[in-house]
């Protein structure tokens, strides 16, 4: 590989000061603008504050990166994971971008080079920490270079509400007076208007104009499903996905482990990540998803704030998330290149209380703790959902969709809903009549009948409600019991142990002043939930057999470059891009200029390297 220099000068010689447009096509190698990015882009251009609220993967480097280049001086970027900032840097690196990172990983000697880059004016981007850069030192460092922008990434980490907050960015608002006239952008893919509204005053963004689009994330198709054998189920979604990188959420740091090494022992290249792991290993296994095509990270959510891996191609949830937010965060981590990916989720009944149970134990005050239970609330809903998933989840932010989109497991296989009045009635009246005070497993008890210790010792068994609901199935009645949850019919007592109790609304069911519809469960087992299922979601699966071998030889070159450069392969090379130089088949280094993702860095860089690939395999 040639390593020549890329400055910016020498691709921009005549210009005096390159355009957006120029700098997207040469540097970035995209022909064109998405969504709203030209609009951010002119925005911060022309000196403006902006507040950009865009799902993952919508394209928000962007909105910074282009402005800081084509502003005079160097763009700041404020960025909380120093973990990520080399990979950030690195990519811009590959593309010609002077790009560098202030934090506290950089050696003596690092520091200085840094510093006399700023001092020449020698920096198109500089990655800071929020702590660091509000600091006097930082200041001095800067001394009279002239600044593009303030870009301040992750802006979500402000607010309480969110789940990522960092106490430091609340310091961040001070930039707008200590460098005044330096346009500030923050941006987010956090939904939630609490956030919102928390990003533009802590951030003393009030005068910022503020671009949102669309949250739908297309690409991404939602499964959830009831949990059985969660591990056989979870295998069963894996084989989906061999041979690509994936995230398996858990709650716990011992499940986390647990399943990892379950994981390999079935022949799945697993690794843990949670945050009781030393700091070291954690890393590392970080580093190895991001570098490796294959590996499925099993981790808490601990993990994934920042990770830009485009091809993540799953994530699974084993236990059910706190909230609709923390689901379409921690699912949005997949498909950021636009490509299909699926996301899927097991759970019960067993999640519930023990949700409810951890908001209750909790420190946060009692109204918090009200906010927290409807959150919840409002992922069971979705979770139990007869209609379209994606409709269900846009619209608990607020934003309208058609439905019937066609890529969610309810879409795909409409589910069945049955008159369930009488039983919920029965269900309802095994509550009432055992006094409010046990749990879903006990009540079943008493509408099967079983004769048991708890229910004789209680004497349930001597109760009109004893076995009047033999003429249902167990598993039946853990759905009505769910469904009654997210219908808000009862609710979980965690003061006394997972109680169910009802709520002023049962009355109208006993008084048959409304009828109750329930979704009918999915078999479990076999083939039956595999075709409710999306197609195998994968980059290749729309390539035909010929462009297959050549995209898995492209692969090939590409790991091999990034192993040398010790870089993640997706620096290299997209995805995206790989599949268009297998079906296209472009010949030389003008072919390769217009395929999207190859700009003029990149095609110095490896362009010849692609081509013998491609020329090898006529
Ligand atoms: P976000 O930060 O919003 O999650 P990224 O900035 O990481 O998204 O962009 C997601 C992917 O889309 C990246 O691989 C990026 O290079 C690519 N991308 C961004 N803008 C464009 C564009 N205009 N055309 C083609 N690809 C783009
Ligand atoms: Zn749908």
């Amino acid at each position: 590989m040639r390593q020549t220099d890329n400055s910016l000068d020498s691709l921009f010689e005549n210009a005096s000061a390159p355009t957006p447009l120029s700098v997207l096509q040469k540097i970035y190698g995209y022909p064109s603008f998405r969504g709203k990015q030209a609009d951010v882009i002119g925005h911060v251009v022309s000196g403006g504050d902006a507040v950009v609220l865009f799902p993952t993967g919508a394209g928000k480097s962007l909105c910074f990166q282009i402005p800081a280049l084509c502003r005079e001086g160097v763009g700041i970027v404020v960025s909380p994971l120093i973990a990520l900032m080399r990979d950030q840097v690195q990519a811009l690196k590959q593309l010609g971008v002077r790009a560098a990172a202030l934090n506290s990983s950089l050696s003596r000697e690092e520091f200085v080079e840094v510093r006399r880059a700023i001092a020449d004016g020698a920096l198109d981007l500089l990655y800071v920490t929020p702590e660091r850069i509000v600091t006097p030192a930082f200041k001095e460092v800067m001394g009279n270079a002239r600044i593009a922008l303030f870009a301040i990434d992750e802006a979500h980490c402000v607010s309480q509400w969110g789940h990522d907050f960092r106490p430091e960015y609340r310091e961040l608002g001070q930039l707008a007076d200590h460098y005044p006239g330096v346009p500030r952008i923050a941006l987010t893919a956090t939904a939630d208007p609490h956030t919102r509204d928390d990003i533009v005053d802590k951030l003393a963004l009030h005068s910022a104009s503020v671009f949102t689009t669309s949250f739908d994330r297309p690409n991404i198709a939602y499964e959830i499903v009831e949990r059985d054998q969660p591990r056989q189920q979870l295998l069963r979604f894996l084989s989906r996905h061999k041979g690509s990188s994936g995230i398996v959420y858990c709650l716990s740091r011992a499940k986390v482990e647990d399943t990892a090494e379950w994981l390999n022992a079935q022949g799945i290249y697993a690794l843990p990540y949670h945050a009781g792991m030393e700091r070291e290993l954690r890393d590392r296994n970080q580093d190895a998803f991001l570098r490796e095509e294959n590996l499925c990270l099993v981790a808490t959510v601990a993990f994934g704030m920042g990770i830009d891996k485009p091809n993540v191609r799953y994530v699974a949830h084993l236990d059910l998330p706190g909230s609709v937010e923390a689901y379409y965060q921690e699912t949005g981590r997949a498909g950021r290149d636009g490509l299909p990916s699926e996301v899927w989720m097991a759970y019960g009944m067993a999640d519930v209380i023990q949700r409810g149970r951890m908001i209750d134990e909790g420190n946060s005050s009692t109204d918090v703790k009200r906010v927290e239970r409807a959150k919840l609330n409002a992922l069971l809903a979705i979770c139990e959902t007869p209609g379209c998933r994606r409709q269900a989840i846009l619209a608990h932010f607020g934003e309208a969709h058609a439905g019937s989109c066609g890529n969610c497991d309810t879409c795909l296989k409409p589910v069945e809903t049955w008159d369930g009045t009488d039983a919920a009635i029965k269900a309802l009246a095994a509550i009432y009549r055992t006094g409010q005070r046990f749990g879903a497993g006990h009540l079943i008890d008493v509408l099967m009948g079983n004769e048991n210790e708890r229910t004789i010792r209680f004497g349930h068994s001597d109760m009109p409600v004893f076995g009047a609901g033999k003429d249902l199935p167990v598993k039946t009645w853990q759905s009505v019991y769910r469904q009654l949850l997210a219908a808000g019919l009862i609710t979980v007592n965690h003061e006394a142990y997972g109680a169910l109790t009802l709520t002023d609304e049962a009355r109208t069911v006993f008084k048959r002043e409304r009828e109750v519809r329930f979704r009918k469960d999915r078999p479990t087992k076999g083939k039956a939930s595999r075709s409710a299922s999306p197609s195998s979601a994968n980059a290749k699966s729309a390539l035909s057999e010929t462009d297959m071998a050549l995209f898995e030889a492209l692969r090939a070159k590409r790991m091999s470059i990034a192993k040398e450069l010790a870089i993640p392969p997706y620096v290299v090379f997209p995805d995206t891009t790989l599949v268009a130089f297998a079906t296209e088949r472009p010949m030389n280094s003008k072919d390769l200029l217009g395929i999207s993702g190859v700009g003029q860095s990149k095609l110095e860089r490896y362009g010849d390297a692609f081509l013998e690939v491609i020329h090898n395999h006529e």
